[in-house]
């Protein structure tokens, strides 16, 4: 499943020249900018903005930037030369320095306005002028829009200084949430769930910010000192990075009649999310009424999809609002998220995020997220009753579909050729009650075990005599279950292409952004190996260091079991 395509072939972009020969600004050139904007993008102090769909602005470059990492899928992909990431110009637009940009491209990039649901519920009281009209993009600037070997993507700085949407804050991201970003990113990319994948990551060796975070072994819930970090800018990119509370915003001015464009800016974002992410399954010529539902059609099946993978590999995003949704259906913004290692339904690395968005919660995350996605676009379709139906009957069919997937997942995961309700239940029961490890427990369950001995590696405790005889029970009726599905040999086979071998785990993680922070990238360079091809069995080595339940004095740490925020 690890994407490692083109790898072989030669690289078609290599010097800066020819990157910047790559752009083209859909974004810019078929929406509206802020009136009120300037032209030459020094906006950098908070302030509301009332329409329009992008402010344009410059980023702030840090100082010093020194290159740690990019992503060599990724450059294979694009078809760029690995060279291109160490080449001064590049480093410098990538680091935030956009006055290198070489016509056609421009010297300027662009933040967008969104709006905030939270479970369903619409708030505006995150922006500072209790208006709503000053959230969005506070230290997220894209910089590039362009076409590589046909394809179109936007290449966004996060980290790139203050924009009128950043609330008062900096406008940096510190070195850790960068880490744990690029790494991330590149990681659900290798484990095939659909993302906004890591481009570049840069340092500066000379600018900090203060941020709260936890001292060394703390056990405090909330952070309890104060750090100074290095800065950084990690690029990510997307085919689009646009948010299904963005759609929110325009509805949102078009239901008040915020201003007279509101309908209009509402009816061009939508169109242009069809056309950066749903161009290839959504058919041009249909009237524009049925692509609204189509698209309504196809995001609800990707959302659907993406939860039940997240479910898959023990992911939790952590904080599932409607503006860290992507509506083009892929795992964006990586913030307080998590991988579950002691299994737990209600697992959820951030503390400000309690059950809402914990682990098995979050099919009902996205469908909040969802039902504010099909609000938003009803607006375009008003005049359509037969259209409002079929809206009605998509939106209102989205539990069964999120369950269809979840159950296909599950059946994968323990290779049958069917859902079988009792027995996933019971085993996940059991899973509770034997604390198992998620990761180890599904990859020896891989294996296809005759003995429970083999799988009780993976339990945090040891079980009573009443569990393991259940265990043996159920693992005596998941045999027989198995054994009808076919050849053994390729059942094992195939759940190892589903059940990963790597996971994320946060104790792992901490080391190489501490030991970055010192200057030694050698653990990032080393994880990203590692997360390159997470359903491979690996060294002995590479099994030793990471391959391993959590070791019990991480529980309960600051900073590693639970973080208050990580930017
Ligand atoms: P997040 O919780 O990371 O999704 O961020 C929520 C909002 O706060 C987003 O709109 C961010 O752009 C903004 N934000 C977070 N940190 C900063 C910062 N240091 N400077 C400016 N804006 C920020
Ligand atoms: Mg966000």
């Amino acid at each position: 499943m690890s994407a490692t395509s083109s790898a072989s072939e030669s690289p078609t972009t290599k010097t800066f020249a020819e990157f910047s020969q790559r752009a083209d600004y859909s974004f810019m050139d078929s929406l509206q900018a802020d009136p009120e904007a300037t032209k030459d993008g020094h906006d950098h102090h908070p302030r509301q903005v009332f329409s329009g769909h992008y402010v344009p602005v410059t980023p702030t470059a840090i100082p010093g930037p020194e290159y740690i990492a990019h992503s060599k899928t990724l450059f294979n992909e694009l078809g760029l030369s690995h060279e291109l990431a160490l080449d001064e110009q590049f480093r410098r637009l990538f680091s935030g320095d956009i006055t290198v940009a070489q016509e056609p491209m421009r010297p300027i990039g662009w933040a967008t306005g969104y709006a905030l649901s939270i479970y369903g519920t619409e708030y505006i009281h995150q922006c500072p002028f209790g208006t709503g009209n000053g959230y969005g993009d506070g230290r997220a600037i894209s910089v590039f829009e362009g076409l590589f070997k046909g394809k179109r993507w936007e290449m966004q700085l996060k980290g790139g200084g203050p924009t009128p949407y950043c609330r008062g804050a900096d406008g940096r991201a510190v070195l850790r949430s960068s880490v744990r970003e690029f790494l991330a990113q590149d990681y659900m990319q290798a484990l095939g769930v659909p993302t906004s994948r890591s481009l570049t990551l840069y340092v500066s060796r000379s600018e900090k910010v203060r941020r709260p975070w936890y001292s060394n072994n703390s056990m405090s819930i909330d952070p309890d000192i104060m750090v100074d970090n290095p800065v950084a800018i990690t690029t990510r990119i997307a085919a689009s990075f646009l948010r299904v509370g963005q759609i929110e915003l325009f509805a949102r001015r078009a239901r008040s009649n915020s201003n007279q464009q509101a309908l209009i800016e509402l009816k061009m974002i939508v169109k242009h999310l069809i056309k950066r992410n749903y161009q290839q399954v959504i058919d041009p010529s249909l009237a524009f009424t049925d692509q609204v539902v189509e698209l309504a059609h196809v995001f609800r099946e990707r959302l659907t999809s993406l939860v039940a993978n997240w479910m898959r590999v023990g992911y939790c995003q952590g904080n599932f609002n409607s503006d860290n949704c992507a509506a083009g259906g892929f795992t964006l913004d990586y913030g307080p998220f998590g991988f579950c290692e002691l299994f737990d339904p209600r697992f959820q690395p951030w503390t400000g995020g309690g059950d809402h968005f914990s682990f098995f919660n979050q099919p009902i995350a996205a469908e909040a997220n969802y039902q504010m996605f099909l609000e938003a676009i009803k607006p375009l379709v008003t005049d359509n009753m037969e259209a409002m139906g079929r809206l009605d009957q998509v939106r209102n069919t989205f539990g069964e579909a999120m369950s269809r997937k979840i159950e296909a997942m599950w059946a994968k995961k323990l290779g049958l050729i069917s859902y079988d309700e009792t027995l996933v239940n019971e085993l996940l029961q059991l899973m509770v009650l034997s604390k198992v490890d998620y990761t180890i427990f599904f990859r020896k369950l891989s294996n296809i075990p005759d003995q429970l001995t083999d799988l009780k590696e993976s339990f945090y405790l040891p079980i009573s005599e009443q569990i393991d005889a259940q265990w043996n029970s159920w693992l005596k009726r998941w045999q027989g279950r198995i054994q009808s599905c076919g050849d053994l040999r390729k059942t094992s086979a195939a759940m190892k292409l589903i059940n990963p071998k790597y996971t994320w785990r946060e104790w792992l993680i901490a080391p190489a952004y501490k030991k970055a922070e010192q200057g030694d990238y050698s653990l990032i360079k080393e994880l990203q190996a590692v997360f390159t091809n997470p359903y491979d069995e690996q060294s002995l080595e590479v099994e030793t260091k990471y391959d391993r339940l959590k070791p019990k004095k991480f529980f309960k740490f600051g900073g590693i079991s639970h973080y208050s925020c990580s930017s």
